[in-house]
């Protein structure tokens, strides 16, 4: 168990796809450890493994934030088979672009498929929150993050403020 640092916008690990997990080996169930914790400890509802640097298909989330064991979801290889009842637009931030958040439309219920820790398939429905942090965390595998849903006015503008604030934390430092 341990909390890890949170890879932030500007490495490449989170621009790149993520790798299909083949095998659950030791590692890997250290490495969802260590997402879960990492996870709770910011706060978050959801992490995906590039966010811990590691550019494979795995992702947790748990909406109710440690509250409810039921909800502690692991799932590698996660795809989303099925996008229902159209879309709707809420804020969404995300631990790799800290104090930073933005507008993103999402479907309002998916169906998911993944493999659970054990190696066993799961299928999982969600709507509200949890269909947001699912769809959010496989575009994490996919290299997209939620600055892909600025336009190119808005995207200039976080991009010069992330710098100058790059700029303020090594002055800090
Ligand atoms: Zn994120």
């Amino acid at each position: 168990m341990a909390v890890r640092r949170i890879v932030v916008f500007g490495d490449p690990v989170l621009v790149g796809e993520a790798q299909k997990v083949d095998a659950i080996e030791p590692r890997l169930v250290k490495l969802v450890e260590d997402m879960n914790d990492t996870m709770y400890a910011n706060r978050g509802v959801g992490l995906a493994a590039p966010q811990l640097g590691a550019p494979v298909q795995v992702i947790v989330f748990d909406t109710s934030g440690g509250k409810d064991a039921k909800k502690k979801i692991a799932l590698l290889n996660p795809v989303l088979i099925e996008r229902l009842d159209g879309e709707e637009e809420a804020e969404e931030g995300c631990l790799s672009i800290p104090e930073f958040v933005t507008n993103v439309t999402r479907a309002s219920r998916v169906v998911v498929r993944g493999q659970a820790l054990d190696g066993k398939t799961m299928e999982i429905e969600a709507s509200g929150l949890a269909a947001r942090v699912i769809q959010h965390e496989i575009d994490h595998l996919l290299g997209r993050l939620i600055i892909d849903a600025l336009n190119p006015l808005q995207r200039d503008l976080f991009e010069r403020k992330w710098n100058q604030e790059a700029n303020q934390r090594r002055k800090l430092v």
